[in-house]
């Protein structure tokens, strides 16, 4: 029987890869399929916390270079990412695997409000919790999210899953055809590298917090579970190697 490498994780998925090829919105075939590899991971009796973005519905970054007021066009972003916890919610339970949104901004009638306590009994009873709405405070990012709630929930990693790359490279590899990927990293690598894998908030929390960050494709079907038997895919980043 496979082992889980780790009890409890974070798993962060950007808005992006719930797009699929139209780029835009929601793709009912990519959810469908996340949810089937959420659901392989719970069955192997993993707790699973789950962060989503919302860059395939809005950023706020967009919106404030169009000229519009950055804390309202980050709040905009945060009520994207609660429509796609709630798709990913609705994939859930139709393969009948439980689960509860949570979200930072209060909005009782579509999801319970983020209680830390509440998260983690949750959590201990199985229940997928998708943490929605970000961290509730403009000018962060969903990858702050899923390093500020891992830390909240004593998580044992980060699964970053990423829709373009499979790992972190010194270099864009879609532009760069020289770029190396690398198997191992430290916080501080990514940091004064300033490599693309999380904002530097992120990383700094992560870093200070002692958690781990595997960042691996989502595109293949069965990473999300090879990721958390800590199969050798993708990049690992720790504190120290
Ligand atoms: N956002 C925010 N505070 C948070 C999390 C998110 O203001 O704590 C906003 C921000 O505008 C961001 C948008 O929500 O651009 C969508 O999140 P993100 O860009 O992190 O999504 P992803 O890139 O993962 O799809």
């Amino acid at each position: 029987m496979s082992v889980a490498k780790y009890k409890r994780i974070v798993l962060k998925i950007s808005g992006e890869a719930l797009a699929g090829e139209q780029g835009f919105g929601i793709s009912p075939e990519i959810i469908k399929t996340v949810a089937k590899q959420v659901k392989e991971v719970a069955e192997l009796g993993v707790e699973i916390a789950i962060v989503v973005g919302g860059g395939n519905i809005w950023r706020g970054k967009v919106g404030s270079e169009m000229g519009m007021d950055r804390a309202t066009a980050d709040y905009m972003g945060m009520l994207a990412t609660v429509m796609n916890s709630l798709a990913l919610q609705d994939s859930l339970e139709k393969l009948e695997v439980p689960c509860r949104v949570s979200t930072s901004i209060e909005m009782r009638q579509v999801a319970e409000p983020y209680i830390r306590r509440k998260a983690i009994r949750h959590l201990e009873k199985k229940r997928v919790v998708i943490f929605a709405a970000g961290t509730g405070n403009p000018y962060f990012s969903t990858d702050t999210t899923a390093a500020l709630r891992a830390a909240e929930i004593e998580a044992d990693v980060i699964l970053m899953a990423k829709n373009n790359v499979d790992g972190v490279y010194s270099a864009d590899p879609l532009t760069n055809k020289d770029a190396i990927k690398y198997t191992e990293l430290t916080y501080l690598d990514v940091i004064s590298q300033g490599l693309e894998v999380m904002d530097s908030t992120a990383s700094t929390l992560c870093m200070d917090n002692d958690i781990p960050l595997v960042v691996f494709s989502i595109m293949e079907t069965g990473n999300i579970k090879r990721a958390v038997l800590g199969e050798p895919i993708g990049t690992v980043v720790r504190r120290n190697l």
